[in-house]
């Protein structure tokens, strides 16, 4: 995503982009709908800061039935770019860049792809009351039952019928 920046008059702007994922090299087995982004550009002096907030769609595994399902995913990026190169990068949260002299644009790719791909969630479950694979013939247990035992079935279930029991 590149958008000018010199030339911006001083206040906030703020406007969106939908783009194909493809821009953004990341792994279309995960995601394949475009990125819906909003953003907003606050100029205030020499310094551009903005926020980019970006939402679409992901295929995830569950981690516990191994089955596909697709959830909403949104991701803000925050950066500051600055034509002031003295400004200390120390005293600042988001990430800071320079903008030279005779640039007037900033692609914000790099930023937004590497935050989507941070802040995707290490353990997904499908739904809260996924009953996951049987341990011992692998039937999926949402969809199946099974006729082994199960009584390796994880315990907080038991403490939590017994609390609806109550
Ligand atoms: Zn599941
Ligand atoms: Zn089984």
């Amino acid at each position: 995503m590149e958008i000018k920046l010199r030339g911006l008059k001083q206040g906030e702007h703020s406007f969106f982009v939908s783009e194909p994922v493809k821009k953004y090299e990341l792994d279309n087995e995960h995601f394949s709908e475009n990125l819906d982004s909003s953003i907003l550009i606050d100029v205030q002096g020499r310094n551009y800061y903005i926020t980019v907030t970006t939402s679409t769609k992901v295929k995830f595994a569950c981690d516990r039935c191994l089955d596909d399902f697709i959830r909403s995913y949104k991701v803000s990026t925050k950066l500051i770019y600055t034509e002031n190169p003295s400004l200390d990068p120390e005293h600042q949260q988001e990430d800071l860049y320079f903008l030279p002299a005779g640039k007037d644009t900033a692609d914000l790719t790099d930023d937004i792809r590497q935050n989507i791909i941070l802040n995707l969630p290490m353990k997904v479950v499908c739904k809260d009351t996924c009953k996951g694979l049987c341990i011992t013939c692998g039937v999926n247990l949402n969809m199946a039952k099974c006729k082994c035992s199960h009584k390796l079935i994880d315990h907080r279930w038991d403490a939590l019928k017994k609390l609806q029991m109550e």
